[in-house]
């Protein structure tokens, strides 16, 4: 079965690094699904361009994306998406042009990543925005993926936007900040991946955010329903639905990883390793990955079966809870 990677928008920042994205899919055993974020910061752009209406901004956005493709000799597949963006500017606001604003960040970056594949010699298709949602925009509920059989077909790459889907009038919708991860997933379900693989400028999910605890360490295993709980503290700012698709697939490992790091592999695990994550939750701090007997022990506010809210800064929880853990890790 084909795997899904996700390209995140950290490791789009530049023409060599679209260069690299496309190396990295090409060396894979098998042509993959790459689901593609939008390059780095663009969404902000393009939410705030929307808000503001500002030309200069749009120039920002545009010079952004056109250097990139001269660079690459790909310009004729960004240009006539900038014309669109252009004319969106004259859009009175409403209630879905966020996210159609929002949508030019991946269907651009998605271009882009397709027509280098092809540059490359690659067989390589582009779907755009294949998944159909509800209306809610914002934070719309994937509903049905079109053109599945094309997008697991084998010996051919499919690019596909993350993010994005469109709703049953051809409205493009977004599935929340930070929703390519999950459109990945929902992905992987929906054609029966058996690994979908989470590609960012991160090594893997650690035991917290190493700008606050610098001792952080990456975990090799996460159990899937601690994934889920971490997920909606916070971790690795995770969309919180992102492993429900996954927990839906019932045997889908899903792979957190850097181009060259092993990563943290993601899955169904019983009993879950004895790792935990800590991550900032408003003032004190929330704790993945508890035992019952340690949840009963510390007290808190209880998250999940497996998390609880400490009212503790991060550095501390990891200090006193997490780091007896670490030598595991690295043994
Ligand atoms: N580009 C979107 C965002 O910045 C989705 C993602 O990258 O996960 O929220
Ligand atoms: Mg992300």
């Amino acid at each position: 079965m084909k795997p899904v990677v996700k390209i995140g928008g950290s490791l789009l920042r530049s023409a060599g690094d679209f260069l690299r994205a496309a190396e990295y899919l090409l060396k894979l055993p098998e042509p993959p699904v790459a689901v593609v974020s939008a390059m780095k910061g663009v969404t902000d752009m393009l939410l705030e361009l929307e808000r503001t209406r500002s030309y200069l901004m749009y120039e920002e956005v545009l010079h952004k994306h056109l250097a990139v493709a001269r660079l690459l000799g790909v310009e004729d597949r960004v240009a006539p998406l900038l014309k669109e963006l252009e004319a969106a500017l004259r859009l009175p606001r409403a209630g879905w042009t966020p996210d159609y604003f929002a949508s030019f960040g991946e269907r651009l970056s998605a271009a882009i990543l397709h027509a280098v594949l092809r540059r490359l010699g690659a067989e390589a298709e582009l779907f755009v925005a294949p998944i159909l949602t509800n209306s809610n925009f914002g934070n719309a509920d994937p509903l049905r993926l079109e053109h599945k059989d094309k997008i697991a077909a084998p010996g051919v790459a499919a690019v596909v936007t993350g993010f994005i889907g469109r709703d049953a009038d051809g409205r493009f919708t977004t599935v929340g900040r930070g929703g390519s991860d999950y459109t990945a997933t929902y992905i992987g379900r929906e054609i029966g991946a058996r690994k979908v693989s989470l590609v960012t400028d991160a090594p893997g999910v650690m035991t917290a955010d190493p700008r606050e605890v610098e001792d952080a360490a990456v975990l090799p295993l996460l159990s899937l329903h601690e994934a889920v709980e971490a997920a909606k503290a916070g971790a690795k700012n995770f969309h919180p639905r992102t492993f429900l698709p996954v927990l839906e697939a019932g045997n889908m490992a899903v792979e957190v990883r850097s181009y060259h790091s092993r990563g943290t592999l993601i899955a169904n695990i019983y009993p879950p390793p004895p790792y935990k994550i800590v991550t900032k939750c408003g003032q004190g701090s929330c704790v993945v990955g508890l035992s019952a007997y340690e949840l009963t022990k510390l007290g808190g506010t209880p998250l999940g079966r497996y998390s609880v809210r400490l009212d503790i800064p991060p550095r501390q929880a990891h200090e006193f809870l997490v780091k007896p853990y670490i030598r595991y890790i690295n043994t």
